[in-house]
Parts: structure tokens; sequence; C-alpha cells
């Protein structure tokens, strides 16, 4: 059999350029994820967002400050204790002087790159 496919080999993404594990089309899942939810472009998936654009999607200045509020939002979020997620979320954004729906917003961007709340929780917390 030739052309053999090994699923979840680990390669460096066509895309991206980091390595992961092989989801189709030689890229990792994080991008081919990224290229199903745009439609699947003809070009591949759209690139990565960097911090300065999660910056950006997050308001309209993305200057480093924002960036350190999504930082400190990330830090918050992995070291303090919550029972859930939602609460977790909130307290977060209370840190770092946002509302609970903008730490809404900061979670989608992360997960954008790849980064899931229960990564970030690193622990199970009922949603
Ligand atoms: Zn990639």
């Amino acid at each position: 059999m030739s052309g053999r496919w090994k699923p979840g080999r680990f390669i460096e993404c066509g895309c991206c350029g980091q390595t992961g594990r092989h989801a189709a089309h030689g890229w990792r899942q994080t991008c081919y994820d990224r290229w199903r939810r745009h439609g699947k472009p003809a070009g591949g998936p759209p690139p990565p967002m960097t911090p300065v654009e999660i910056g950006r999607i997050n308001g309209a200045k993305p200057s480093g400050p924002r960036l350190e509020r999504i930082e400190d939002f990330v830090l918050v979020l992995k070291t303090r204790p919550a029972d859930t997620a939602k609460q977790a979320v909130a307290q977060a954004a209370a840190a770092v002087g946002r509302c609970e729906r903008t730490g809404w917003r900061y979670i989608t961007s992360l997960r954008e790159q790849g980064v899931t709340l229960r990564d970030l929780l690193n622990r199970e917390v009922p949603l």
C-alpha cells in the first residue's frame, strides 16, 4: 500500500511551522480546525493570530497594557481557585478591571490560538 497515512504522527505544521500531531493536509489540528471554521478557503488556513492580533480583536488599541492585561487575566485564571469555570473567568476579569463578558472574549481569543479554557485552568471544573 503506497502513500500510507499515519494518523497522529508529529509533523512540523505546513501552516504555522509549529510541531504538533498531524490532522490533515500537512497541518496540525489547530490549523486544520481554523481552516474548517473559515469555510475551507482554497489557500489553506488563515494564519494564526499573534498576541498583538488577540489584543486588537479585544479592543481598539493593541497596546502593551492590553496585552499585559490578558497575561494577568490568564495568570489569575491559572492560579486562583474557583468552583466553576464561570466563577474563574469572572474573578480573573475582575482582577484586571474588566467585566465577566470581556473575560469570555479573552477566552474566545485564546481558543483561536489553540488554548482552551480547560488548559488554562489546568484542572477539571464544571462549566
Ligand atoms: Zn499550523
